[in-house]
């Protein structure tokens, strides 16, 4: 009884999560755009046929048209099912951290609320960034009224943490561009920023220390691959935002086994 309710839960919390960022999709697709993605139907980019029900269940439609549209057979971003993905494994993580369904608390369902939610902008963030090279101010304000509403839900941060959090990383970041421009885009240091309300300043150390790893890297096979110059930009949002979500879920851990490790 109870691992049969518990896998209907985790079931429903997957789908949960594809539906929404299913209307994420639409979101990163029409923000640039500067589309309402509340206005109007979804319709193939292609060939402009309004899309029905079936060609709209999250992760299934893709699959079952085999990532072609039904109308005129043009191939369809695998991008859209990876969104979808990546919705359905930020519910349930947040639900599997921090919400027990056997035994639900506000607590609990605030935090995984809250959580799910800072995955959801943080994806838009990332893809948008990749897409355009912009991070906006309006999505980096949303990240840091998250940061403040978390001072309620995550209390071991403090205040004060979380305002040295605001400048550990945007104004060394903010120096590195006074002296050589270019080396980093606005829009980052705003998000750092702002991650730094809800993250606290060690793990936003951690979420750039990631960052940066994970970017280099893959700005070393770029560069091997001669598919950039050396002086090129890249979008650096979409290495930031999955190393906050890594640290917001894991970075109170990561940092305890480093402490351990050096022995203290
Ligand atoms: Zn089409």
């Amino acid at each position: 009884m109870e691992t049969a309710f518990l896998i209907v839960w985790y079931v429903m919390v997957f789908i949960f999560g594809t539906v929404i960022f299913s209307f994420l999709n639409v979101v990163i697709y029409r923000t640039p755009q500067k589309l309402s993605p509340a206005k109007g139907r979804s319709f193939c980019p292609k060939c402009h046929h309004t899309l029905g029900p079936l060609d709209l269940v999250p992760l299934f439609s893709w699959v079952f048209l085999r990532g072609k549209c039904r109308y005129c057979k043009a191939p369809i971003s695998g991008r859209y099912p990876l969104v979808e993905a990546i919705g359905g494994c930020s519910a349930l993580l947040s639900s599997f951290m921090y919400f027990d369904p056997a035994l639900p608390t506000p607590l609990g369902a605030g935090r995984a609320g809250l959580a799910f939610f800072m995955c959801a902008i943080l994806t838009v963030i990332a893809f948008i960034d990749w897409d355009t090279m912009t991070i906006y101010d309006s999505t980096n304000v949303i990240v840091a009224l998250a940061g403040v509403v978390s001072y309620f839900l995550f209390d071991d941060i403090s205040w004060l943490d979380r305002l040295i959090g605001v400048f550990v990383i945007s104004l060394p970041m903010y120096l590195l561009v006074l002296w050589k421009e270019g080396a980093f885009g606005g829009g980052d240091i705003k998000l750092f920023a702002a991650l730094g309300v809800f993250l606290g300043w060690k793990l936003n150390l951690l979420t750039f220390f990631i960052a940066v790893v994970t970017g280099g890297l893959y700005a070393g096979i770029l560069l091997s691959k001669k598919k950039k110059k050396r002086n090129e930009h890249f979008a650096f949002g979409p290495f930031i935002c999955p190393a906050a979500v890594i640290v917001m879920f894991f970075g109170r851990q990561m940092i305890a086994w480093y402490l351990e490790y050096l022995g203290f």
